[in-house]
């Protein structure tokens, strides 16, 4: 017979981690399955600095303070990719190469990603002077230049942010014109701290440890030039604004999206189909970080709780007592959880 769960849940970054812990308290027979090592974006930050009440963590150990948190209330964890899914029925089928898993509600939270550019030593100097979040990272960059890449509404925001800490912001531009509203345009264009170079893109960047010289080129001239870190300095700051990716391709069609594939709620984070709640980065939002992402998690397991015990009364359904399975409850963290506090 096949195993149905109260709540599935599709992603173990933030989101998916909260939604967890509220379900698992509830008491709703849950699992998370994720495709990766888990914790999502938040993972692979060193620092973070802006969690209400944590002054300082890393990402690796914040997130395994969240599973750990999940396993205390019973929550099962599956290292499964999730590559399709079927909604149709009361009972939604959840599709993973190692097999189908089923369940009354699910919670789609696969997140999104900054969009990278792709430019020499962009991945290899991620998190040692390239960055893609002012609010997350720009304090790390108080009292030294920085060059934001882009021209959108991203980029010219997040540029009038960064002048909050860096003495100088340079917005590298591939066109010849922003393609944001005039009004922040004008903010832009106004601010003494911060210089445009239109029609121009990055060539890569360079240094040892963090990046110390970065290389442009004007698309029109094609003339390169280089710019390298003033001597007290040592360092400079790349951030990236081109846009956010959500991790929503296999769920086209079986739930409505916008045009840019973020996965439509109401305040409930309910989805348009019965019983599928979306939560986390993959939702249209202003704000991308770790506490909105964990309030979206918290609002849908509550929610989906309501609607996993409607439809049992109604379909009459008695669960079983389960074997009851001991809670790990005040297991240690890892060791390399551990190191990296
Ligand atoms: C470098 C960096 C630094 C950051 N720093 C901060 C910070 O200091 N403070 C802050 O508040 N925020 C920070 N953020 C933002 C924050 O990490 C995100 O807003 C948050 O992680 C979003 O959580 P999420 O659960 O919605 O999505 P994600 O974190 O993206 O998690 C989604 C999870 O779903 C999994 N998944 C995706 N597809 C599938 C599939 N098909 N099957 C199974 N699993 C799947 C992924 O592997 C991933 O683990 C940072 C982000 C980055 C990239």
């Amino acid at each position: 017979m096949k195993k149905i769960y109260d709540l599935l849940i599709i992603g173990g970054g933030p989101a998916g981690l909260s939604a967890g812990v509220y379900a698992g308290r509830a008491k709703l027979k849950t699992i998370i399955l994720e495709k990766g090592t888990g914790g999502g974006q938040a993972a692979t930050t060193s620092e973070i600095a802006n969690y209400p009440g944590i002054r300082h963590i890393s990402g690796p150990r914040l997130v395994e303070e969240m599973k750990l948190q999940n396993e205390d209330f019973g929550v099962e964890f599956a290292k499964a990719d999730v590559t399709g899914v079927d909604f149709s029925g009361e009972v939604k089928v959840v599709k993973t190469l190692g097999g189908d898993y089923h369940a009354r509600a699910v919670i789609i939270a696969t997140g999104a990603s900054p969009r990278t550019l792709g430019f020499p030593g962009e991945e290899e100097f991620t998190g040692r002077g390239v960055a893609y979040c002012s609010t997350c990272d720009g304090e790390f960059f108080e009292g030294l230049e920085v060059f934001v890449i882009g021209a959108g509404y991203a980029a010219a925001e997040e540029a009038i942010f960064l002048t909050r800490f860096a003495t100088k912001v340079t917005i590298i531009a591939r066109e010849s014109s922003f393609s944001c509203a005039p009004s922040i345009v004008d903010k832009v264009m106004a601010n003494d701290k911060i210089e445009v170079k239109f029609n121009t893109e990055i060539l890569g960047v360079h240094g040892d440890g963090m990046i110390q010289s970065a290389r442009f080129i004007n698309n029109v001239t094609k003339e390169e030039f280089e710019y390298k870190a003033k001597e007290e300095d040592n360092t400079f700051g790349v951030f990236v604004f081109i846009g956010y990716e959500p991790k929503t391709e296999i769920f086209k069609g079986h739930i409505e999206m916008d045009d840019a594939g973020y996965i439509l709620t109401d305040d409930d984070m309910k989805t348009n189909v019965n019983g599928v709640y979306a939560a986390g980065d993959l939702r249209p939002k202003s704000l991308r970080q770790i506490i909105t992402a964990v309030s979206d998690g918290a609002i849908a397991a509550t929610d989906a709780g309501k609607y996993i015990e409607e439809e049992k009364d109604r379909l009459g359904i008695k669960d079983e007592p389960e074997v009851e399975k001991p809670a790990k409850k005040n297991r240690p963290l890892s060791q390399q959880a551990r190191a990296l506090y």
